[in-house]
């Protein structure tokens, strides 16, 4: 521009051939068609913009004042024509709407002010060379330089800020605030697309428990080095990672399926078990390990908390089985499954430690598996929660495990007990409390092997509690645990029929037993009676016995 106003069109011409003769041998990768493309555009915009700046009576020569007009309007038609020519380059190029291209680099207000300061610049290149010549372009060049180094400076600064809002100070991944702004653009655009998308939440396991050993200073370095292991796996394979919070971490997984992110994850896992962090060994599985839980993105996933609340769900999941694992949230009833699956394997151990327990009393090992059996069927009927339904049935298994300190003469004995062995065989309830209170997993289950021999009416043992003091569950397993005691065969106790045990029942109840669970019991009981269902036969079949 300076060129123009100052030697005319011809002179800036060959200015311009020159320059382009030059940049083309310099950038020599960039396509000679570009190059082309470039000059064209650049002789267009220098001879319109000449003609009108001459049409507007505007004067080649040195910097007038009173030639103002032209020169803005002869600049800003060089600017629009520069804008017009870009945007239809990109169109060719991306096949982008025209209006979009043209709105995004109007809307840029960084594109706007440098834009303006090249054309003033010109016009200040333009009086300095003309009144000092060489040592106008001298000194131009010195501002130019000086300035384009403090606009670098600037520019790193800016960056630098922009990365502090953005990234996790102590291990340099994406902060959550950012994570969110990612995760928001990248679900919008996979719905776009229509392709898959999934976000994991993972949390280290038992971190506090290190932080505990090695102090927060350790703590914090091995979050770093997690940190720097889970961005390499994660950059290898174009996914996004952040510090989600504390010792949780999330990772963005465009263009992937919960299959695929479940491989992923499964590896990292195992990458991350087998790496050798300090003082790992004092951790509960002696390396580190996290659980995560992965939600994959659904046409009716309505927003970014949405799926984050899933991969949360499912990663607490992954910590309630055991930790160091990998879940994918697959809707709520698949976790029922999963919990109930736990329980089998839950039963299973107690199960199996009861055989050994009561190998030498193997009429309390069946009484515990009959009475387990009936807890199963009348806690589904009764609709307790999960968290009851578990306890009941885990509790029935267990419920007679201090008998393995009462003496086989006792156990097996034929005839009615004396009342000091009667005394002795009530103490088992006592030793129950005892064996179970050593695994602190098992503590839910204390009240029912202590009180199932409480009674309603407060005559029972060991406290003589009544009414609603002894804790419903206790309760109703005092109801299945006689039921069960009347109809089988004891050593010390005649076998009642059936219908003998009914009689009892209800003739108990309000006495022994809690008047509420007595109906709902005899009805299931009639039931299984009249159905044909395999496992109900067995109990049944149990009963006659
Ligand atoms: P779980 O397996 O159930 O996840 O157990 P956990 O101990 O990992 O989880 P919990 O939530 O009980 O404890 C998390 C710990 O992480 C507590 C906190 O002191 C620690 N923590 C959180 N942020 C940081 C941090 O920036 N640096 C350090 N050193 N520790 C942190
Ligand atoms: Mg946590
Ligand atoms: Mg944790």
């Amino acid at each position: 521009m300076a060129s123009i106003f100052l030697f005319g069109l011809s002179f800036t011409l060959d200015i311009l051939i020159i320059n382009s003769i030059i940049y083309a041998v310099y950038q020599k990768k960039v396509a000679w068609w570009k190059h082309l493309f470039n000059f064209a555009i650049y002789c267009m915009m220098v001879t319109f913009s000449y003609h009108l700046f001459i049409l507007l009576g505007g004067r080649v020569g040195e910097i007038f004042t009173n030639n103002l007009f032209p020169y803005i309007l002869s600049l800003s038609s060089y600017f629009i024509l520069n804008i017009l020519f870009i945007g239809i380059y990109f169109f060719l190029l991306h096949k982008d709407k025209i209006t979009n291209i043209f709105s995004g680099m109007l809307k840029d207000k960084s594109f706007l002010v440098s834009y303006l300061t090249t054309l003033l610049m010109s016009i200040v290149f333009g009086i300095l060379i003309f009144s000092k010549n060489m040592f106008g372009l001298f000194l131009f060049v010195c501002i130019a330089i000086l300035l384009s180094v403090a606009f670098n400076q600037h520019f790193r600064l800016f960056q630098e800020t922009l990365d502090k809002a953005n990234k996790d100070t102590l291990t340099g991944l994406n902060n959550h605030g950012y994570f969110k702004e990612i995760l928001e653009k990248e679900v919008t655009a996979a719905k776009e697309n229509d392709q898959p998308l999934c976000v994991v939440i993972m949390d280290i396991d038992d971190f506090k428990k290190y932080n505990d050993l090695y102090g927060h200073i350790q703590g914090d370095h091995l979050l770093q080095e997690f940190g720097s292991l889970l961005k390499a796996s994660s950059d290898a394979a174009n996914y996004i990672v952040a510090r989600y919070g504390g010792e949780e971490f999330s990772i963005i997984m465009p263009n992937t399926n919960r299959k695929t992110a479940y491989s992923f994850m499964n590896e990292l896992r195992k990458k991350v078990n087998d790496t050798h962090y300090k003082g790992v060994e004092g951790l509960p599985y002696g390396c580190l390990s996290f659980s995560s839980g992965i939600a994959e993105c659904e046409k009716e996933t309505y927003s970014i908390s949405e799926l984050l609340n899933k991969a949360d769900q499912a990663m607490y999941a992954a910590k309630n089985q055991g930790k160091n694992l990998v879940q994918i949230y697959n809707g709520h009833s698949e976790y029922t499954v999963q919990r109930s699956l736990s329980l089998e394997k839950e039963l299973e151990e107690a199960e199996f430690q009861l055989k050994i327990f009561l190998s030498k009393d193997v009429y309390t090992y069946r009484h515990s598996k009959r009475v387990y059996q009936y807890a199963v069927d009348f806690s589904r009927m009764l609709n307790l929660s999960a968290h009851e339904r578990k306890t009941l049935i885990l509790g029935a298994l267990v419920h007679d495990i201090g008998k393995i300190e009462i003496p086989r003469d006792i156990l097996n004995k034929k005839e009615s007990l004396d009342p000091h062995e009667w005394e002795f065989m009530k103490k088992h309830v006592t030793y129950g409390k005892d064996i179970i209170s050593t695994n602190k997993k098992l503590e839910d289950l204390i009240p029912l092997v202590e009180l199932h021999h409480e009674r309603y009416d407060g005559n029972g043992y060991p406290y003589g509690l009544a009414g609603k003091s002894i804790p419903k569950l206790a309760r109703i397993l005092c109801v299945i645990d006689s039921f069960d005691a009347m109809t089988t065969e004891r050593p010390y106790q005649k076998t009642k029929t059936f219908q003998e045990a009914i009689a009892e029942l209800r003739h108990c109840s309000g006495k022994q037993f809690d008047p509420q669970f007595i109906e709902p019991f005899i009805a299931m009981i009639k039931e299984f009676e009249s159905s044909g269902d395999e496992q109900h036969k067995e109990v049944a079949a149990s009963i006659v016995n």
